[in-house]
């Protein structure tokens, strides 16, 4: 077998380090290795050697001493491929990131590389060739969630021409931008911007809306994903129901109203929101008269049914049934967003007991003209106007002590943006902000920080709230730090914000374990690169955008969900999807059908085989295996191997050492 091996300078990356002629020669003079190096070996020049050689020299397998697999294991396979050889005959030997980069002492980093250089010869003289294999693409997407990011992403999508099925848990479409009244920095009003693209997603004949419905279970890899969809039942139908309303009039059940953050009332049957998309109600059964009454006595032909007697398209079914719902899907993209910070864990700010200290989000709503109070700021505990309010910013962010220690990145900005609706709705009410530090990194952010302070005198306090009092005559007391003046600062006010911070959706755990993206330890989803691929995940075909990776703004939300899309897209030009052949594969002489490799396997990839003396065995599902390695650490009888990384080629690796 002959081996070239071509060792890169990177410039002066490697040689500044690295006695790149000792390793040449070193190399060389092993029985069948030919070894020679250049200053760019990625560049043009640097390829076309490499194929010259192959040829001249009728290589077998080529090595590349150079930088991390990671950054250039592609261009160098597809210059294999240029000069007639396999492109799994391949080895790169890291001796940048792994020696050159890491070492200082020229003679052990020399050293260092020389073995790293025979090890990958060693392994690639067990190489054999391997071939992709072709899978087809199903053209269509699914999005998890329905917030501004995955209509964006869906919109994106079938405007490209692809079926997109959105799949919301919610009763409507619009995540938690529906709630707000402005948004910052521009104070475009929420809804204005919002709803033309629900209107937009539900219309397209290219996208699939099921809301108030779940995704119980993914299958299937790249290009073939298979799910199982459950759509709760409405108890309305949505065919005949007109969106007329007077259902949710009749209805004589009033209960909290979680689109309005518990600061107003819904029925029992209900649409969250007037702009909802789709405009059709559910029936809460939990709280609806009639499921009450049946589930006390199931004989019963139930009490209430004033919403069936009353609806003119004889819409109310209550005896609906939860719909399955299985589809195939090229593509998968998660965008279940955020989770508010339960703020009931601070103490010292009333841990929930003080009705008039509101969560951001609850002032999002007092805000909000078509809110629980009409855009009137009232105190929830007696509806008396608030004149004086205290925000109070990190609250669950930045805080080890609760277990939240990164930067929710959207609170210093949808602060300043509330303070600045308060003094626009209440021209002389007072707005104080404690704050730790302003984050404002965005486009005209800081700007509309100064703003806030100087047109519209919201009074900036640099430190914390250390505790909140109730006084007698119903008012709060603020105490907190002023570490720039030195001083302890006492407020009365009639409300405070506290501005809680963004954390991962509690469904992360399990979504992320049933498609398999890894998450972090915050539980937000983990992109595949921090920086080269922010909307790919470890998972081909399955891509991330909006908060639910990390706290964002709706700009970064809607420009991760064109991301996502732009390679959803990628993936859909393409007629047939090569999957890479390095897969796990099973020796059925040897393996003992104990499974221990299917129980280990996050990819449902190991099946069952009979063979003709009815012994069961493993087998691997080549289309679904993504050849991490978990069955062959398993398999107590080494029956299990891995394509292009055998037992056998790791041990003559590590033999090579000796
Ligand atoms: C108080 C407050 C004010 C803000 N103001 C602004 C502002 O003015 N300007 C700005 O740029 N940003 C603002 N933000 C940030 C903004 O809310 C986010 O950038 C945006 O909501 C992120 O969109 P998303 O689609 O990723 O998540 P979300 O809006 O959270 O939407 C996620 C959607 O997924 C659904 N979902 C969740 N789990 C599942 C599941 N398992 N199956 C199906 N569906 C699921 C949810 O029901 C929801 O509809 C504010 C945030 C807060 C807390």
């Amino acid at each position: 077998m002959k081996i070239g091996v071509f060792v890169c300078h990177c410039g002066t990356n490697i040689s500044a380090v690295i006695d790149v002629q000792k390793v040449v020669n070193d190399l060389a003079k092993m029985p069948g290795v030919f070894a020679m190096d250049y200053k760019f070996m990625c560049s043009d020049p640097g390829q076309n050697m490499i194929i010259s050689e192959i040829k001249q020299k009728k290589l077998d397998a080529v090595i590349v001493a150079a930088c991390s697999p990671c950054l250039h294991e592609l261009t160098f396979r597809n210059t294999l491929i240029r000069g007639g050889l396999n492109p799994y005959m391949l080895e790169i030997a890291n001796i940048r990131e792994q020696d050159s980069w890491v070492h200082t002492d020229r003679d052990k980093a020399t050293e260092k590389a020389v073995r790293l250089a025979k090890m990958a010869v060693a392994k690639a003289k067990r190489n054999q060739p391997l071939f992709p294999q072709e899978v087809s693409v199903e053209k269509s997407c699914l999005v998890i969630g329905g917030g501004i990011a995955g209509i964006q992403a869906a919109i994106d999508i079938s405007s490209a021409g692809y079926q997109t099925v959105i799949v919301e848990k919610e009763p409507s479409i619009g995540g938690k931008m529906a709630m707000f009244d402005k948004t910052f920095p521009t104070l475009d009003c929420s809804a204005c911007i919002l709803t033309p693209k629900m209107v937009q997603a539900s219309q397209s004949k290219k996208v699939k809306i099921y809301t108030y419905s779940e995704v119980e279970e993914i299958g299937g890899y790249v290009g073939n994903f298979n799910a199982r969809i459950r759509v709760k039942a409405r108890s309305v139908n949505m065919e005949k129901c007109t969106g007329c309303g007077i259902c949710w009039q009749k209805c004589p059940v009033k209960v909290n109203s979680e689109f309005e953050q518990n600061l107003g009332p819904r029925k029992a049957v209900y649409v969250p929101f007037a702009q909802a998309v789709p405009n059709v109600p559910v029936i809460d059964c939990v709280n609806c008269t009639y499921y009450r009454s049946k589930r006390q006595n199931p004989e019963s032909k139930g009490l209430c049914r004033i919403c069936e007697k009353f609806c003119p398209a004889g819409a109310i079914e209550f005896d609906q049934k939860d719909k399955i719902i299985e589809e195939k899907f090229g593509a998968v993209i998660v965008a279940t967003g955020f989770s508010a910070f339960d703020h009931k864990v601070y103490g010292e700010y009333g841990a929930g007991r003080y009705k008039d200290v509101v969560t951001a989000l609850q002032f999002e709503r007092l805000l909000n003209s078509s809110g629980p109070t009409q855009g009137k700021i009232l105190r929830p505990s007696d509806s008396k106007e608030a004149r004086t309010i205290v925000f109070v910013q990190c609250v669950g962010s930045r805080d080890e002590s609760k277990g939240v220690p990164y930067c929710s990145r959207v609170c210093c900005m949808y602060t300043a943006k509330q303070a600045l609706l308060l003094k626009e709705h209440i021209p002389d009410a007072n707005a104080y902000v404690f704050y730790i530090d302003i984050r404002a990194a965005g486009k005209n952010y800081e700007e509309f920080i100064e703003r806030v302070q100087d047109e519209y005198g919201v009074l900036y306090l640099r430190g914390r709230v250390s505790k909140i009092y109730r006084t007698g005559d119903g008012a709060l007391l603020v105490r907190g730090a002023d570490t720039l003046s030195g001083t302890q600062v006492e407020i009365s006010a009639d409300m405070v914000v506290l501005a809680t911070g963004l954390v991962s959706n509690p469904e992360t755990v399990k979504l992320g374990q049933m498609i398999g993206i890894p998450y972090d330890k915050n539980r937000f989803f983990t992109e595949s690169h921090p920086k080269l691929a922010p909307a790919e995940t470890q998972t081909a075909g399955v891509f991330i955008c909006g908060a639910c990776q990390f706290p964002k703004d709706i700009p970064d939300s809607v420009a991760q969900a064109g991301a996502a899309a732009s390679k959803v897209l990628g993936l859909f030009s393409q007629e047939h999807l090569m999957l890479e052949p390095v897969l796990a594969c099973v020796n059925q002489k040897i393996c003992n059908g104990c499974f221990h490799c299917r129980a280990v396997c996050p990819y449902n990839a190991i099946d069952e085989e009979i063979l003709k003396d009815k012994s069961v065995v493993a087998r691997v599902i080549e289309s679904k295996c993504h050849g991490c390695g978990n069955c062959i650490s398993a398999c107590p009888v080494s029956a299990v191997d891995l394509k292009g990384y055998t037992n056998e080629q790791i041990l003559e690796q590590l033999q090579s050492l000796r």
